[in-house]
């Protein structure tokens, strides 16, 4: 046996052949043996050279506004600083290193926009129409002809419209309106004989030369403070706030359960603060109430920082609006001098909330001018979420006993119970009519 092939009885020295089958290399190699069935080997992969692993670049955010650091969580900032972010999970708070103080911690992300990207420049503004644009250039009088921002297009995806204040003798201060259009390189224009590769050039040439529009671009439009939706990041998963850091300062009014105050938190940051009257209503639907206003947040509703409602009388701390109700607020003197654009900039806040709202699925049940919020520049929010429910199947019919307020309410939800998005519209038809007449009573021959 020695001498021959222990399988087939060959001759030991009988080659192996590569058989005729193509060697497929680097993977699979045959063996061919004249008397064995060809079997496949596999050999590990080649590795193959690699494409070298870059590092994920950091990324930089740059401040659009300046900060003040609230509690030990957070830092400060100013206007322009950079800083590197290493944690971007919740973008309320990001967690970032100041890349010149070498210090972590967490800042508001509202505050800030990535570095060299279009929304960090101060003449860029993400959020607003065009009515919103009109207000803001028009709002300060400090500010000078040819101030200007450019915003998104309301009606063309990839365009943006340049709005510029403006004077001419016959009609005052106002804003006019011009396309900012997208190339198809990448570019933009607003006159096809001159053409920009970015934003930034654009803003560059015209503010050297006008080129035809109505004043040369001279500085770029001041920016409003964005909402703070929590009074610092130690609150922005829990909301009881410890009692002893609000301060009650004034009365603001007396709402239906309880007065309302103006306070600060911590001695510093202004709030409205919502006591409860003990007795007058389940603590349980209080908090609802809170509940709700903490879950959404637009820039149309009153944001809601936290309650204090571990003791007697409970608390809601909320945002501080600076006047007051819009009924109040229309009667007044100030608002008695509200001219037709300022009610339908009013009119359009609120409808811009509702339209929130509605996103949500959310009827809020008791919309009229006393739960409507105004702040500096007319500035209107949404409040008084007691009423306010989650629909499920378009409509909302509450249980029988239960007060909603007459005049404001739609016939269906009035007589069967119906509560919809479209009884919300009736209601905001009611408070169109507050507004327009300066606060009157709705349908004032009636008592209710
Ligand atoms: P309410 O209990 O919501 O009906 O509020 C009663 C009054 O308190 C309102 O008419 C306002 O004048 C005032 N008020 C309520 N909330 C605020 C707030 N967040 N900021 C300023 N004033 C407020």
């Amino acid at each position: 046996m020695g001498n021959i092939c222990r399988c087939c009885g060959a001759p030991p020295d009988h080659k192996y052949k590569p058989g005729p089958t193509a060697f497929k290399p680097p993977t699979v190699t045959e063996v061919r043996h004249p008397h064995i069935t060809p079997t496949v080997i596999v050999k590990p992969l080649k590795q193959q050279p690699q494409t070298p692993i870059t590092p994920t670049k950091p990324k930089i955010v740059v401040a659009v506004y300046s900060y003040e650091a609230r509690d030990s969580q957070d830092l400060s900032f100013s206007k322009g600083d950079r800083m590197e972010v290493q944690d971007e999970s919740d973008r309320d708070w990001l967690f970032v290193e100041h890349l010149i103080s070498g210090r972590k911690g967490y800042i508001p992300g509202n505050f800030v926009a990535t570095e060299l990207s279009v929304e960090s420049e101060d003449w860029f503004f993400e959020n607003i129409s065009r009515k919103e644009a009109e207000k803001l250039l028009l709002g300060d009088e400090q500010q000078p002809r040819g101030t200007f921002l450019i915003r998104p297009s309301e009606h063309n995806p990839d365009g943006y419209s340049l709005s510029v204040k403006d004077w001419e003798v016959h009609r005052g201060y106002h804003v006019k309106h011009y396309k900012v259009k997208p190339l198809d390189n990448g570019g933009f224009y607003i006159s096809t004989n001159k053409t920009y590769d970015s934003l930034p050039e654009l803003v560059l040439a015209y503010s050297k030369n006008a080129y035809g529009l109505c004043h040369v671009l001279s500085k770029p439009c001041r920016k409003p403070e964005p909402t703070m939706w929590d009074l610092a990041p130690t609150y922005r998963d829990k909301w009881e706030i410890p009692r002893d850091e609000i301060q009650l300062i004034r009365g603001l009014g007396r709402g239906n359960f309880g007065e309302v105050w103006y306070g600060k938190w911590k001695n510093q940051f202004e709030v409205a603060v919502k006591t409860l009257r003990e007795g007058t209503m389940s603590t349980q639907a209080f908090l609802q109430e809170a509940a709700i206003m903490k879950k959404f947040r637009h820039k149309r509703l009153v944001a809601l920082y936290g309650v204090c409602s571990e003791q007697e009388p409970i608390y809601i701390v909320q945002e501080y609006m600076s006047k007051g109700s819009l009924l109040d607020f229309l009667r007044k003197d100030e608002g008695k001098l509200l001219e037709f654009e300022d009610l339908i900039y009013i009119a359009f806040q609120v409808a811009s909330g509702m339209e929130y709202l509605e996103s949500k699925q959310l009827i809020h049940r008791d919309l009229a001018a006393r739960n409507v919020l105004i702040g500096e520049n007319n500035i209107a929010k949404i409040c008084d979420f007691g009423l306010a429910r989650v629909i499920e199947d378009n409509e909302y019919c509450p249980k029988k006993g239960g007060h909603f307020p007459v005049k404001w309410t739609a016939p269906e939800a009035i007589v069967y119970g119906k509560f919809s998005i479209k009884s919300d519209v009736w209601s905001y038809g009611i408070l169109l009519m507050e507004l327009f007449t300066y606060g009157q009573v709705p349908y004032p021959g009636n008592a209710r």
